[in-house]
């Protein structure tokens, strides 16, 4: 049954929220509609994680978890209120015509959505990687990177300014090629659904995703103290662009690391980690080549 449930779990859980927000929606109250789905998932995800734990050690309290409800509180307002000024200013309206009618919006909606992944996952590929192949730019993104244990409370753990250029990234891409703003907020929707799931410490059977998804066992590699390891499956919702330039990694003779983290000295502090970024001296950090230097072969499921 465990066993069953376990290779259920990722498509069901992701299919049941993006039916409830799609329902929702329909209804005309995709706001409420995404509250519960959001919270809904992160609930269940909370018990499956004491009742079906992936890495045992991972339940333990790492003392982190005020300061990655603070990450996630923020990253969300700062979002919100980058939506209302969105909003306000009609930029979602002049996208599309600026864009001089490249996208399709005669395909159906779902097919809309789907492209705006592929589209979306460009800028987030790319923001990802740039974080770990960059100096300046791993501190803001060595927040994320600095917990011990992976869990679905440390889903949202990014430093505003990783956020912001993640997001920026996606976001500047979906406008460019005119993404209606529907196709937006449902990308948006899809990445909090997929993010819970990739992070969460649940025994999940994701054999057959591991080529098309972001997965907890792609992503558990991506958190390796190893930076051959750690400098793989950037993608945040989908696997293509790590197919495309050759980053996916996920060794089938090996269970990732349980010692996860950084070499990185991020404080434990809230405050400290906001600061920390401006006031650590450059150096090459997590930073190395990407894949290169990956001690097993990678491929398979
Ligand atoms: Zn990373």
């Amino acid at each position: 049954m465990r066993r069953v449930f376990s290779w259920i779990a990722w498509p069901g859980l992701l299919a049941l929220c993006i039916a409830g927000y799609a329902y929702g929606t329909a209804l005309g109250h995709p706001i409420l509609a995404y509250n519960i789905t959001y919270f809904g998932m992160a609930g269940v995800l909370l018990v499956l994680e004491r009742l079906m734990p992936y890495e045992t050690v991972w339940s333990r309290s790492d003392g982190q978890m005020r300061q990655d409800l603070s990450h996630t509180a923020l990253n969300k307002g700062i979002g919100q209120f980058l939506a209302s000024v969105a909003a306000v200013l009609g930029a979602s309206q002049v996208a599309p015509a600026a864009a001089g009618g490249v996208w399709p919006a005669h395909w159906p909606l779902a097919a809309q959505v789907v492209l705006g992944l592929v589209v979306a996952e460009f800028g987030l590929y790319w923001a990802h990687r740039l974080c770990h192949e960059i100096p300046w730019l791993w501190p803001y993104h060595a927040v994320h990177h600095s917990v011990t244990r992976l869990w679905v409370v440390n889903t949202g753990r990014f430093h505003f300014v990783d956020s912001l250029l993640s997001s920026g990234f996606a976001l500047a891409l979906g406008m460019l090629v005119g993404a209606p703003k529907d196709v937006i907020v449902w990308v948006l929707v899809i990445t909090t659904y997929i993010g819970f799931l990739t992070h969460c410490n649940v025994d999940m059977d994701c054999r057959g995703l591991n080529w098309l998804f972001n997965t907890p066992d792609l992503h558990r590699w991506h958190h390796s103290r190893i930076p051959a390891e750690g400098n793989t499956n950037y993608g945040e919702n989908l696997l293509l662009w790590d197919v495309i330039f050759r980053t996916r990694y996920l060794p089938l003779d090996r269970r990732p690391p349980v010692d996860i983290g950084t070499a990185d000295a991020v404080p434990l502090t809230f405050l400290g980690q906001l600061a920390y970024p401006f006031r650590r001296p450059l150096s090459p950090g997590q930073v190395v080549s990407p894949v290169l230097e990956a001690p097993a072969e990678a491929g398979g499921d």
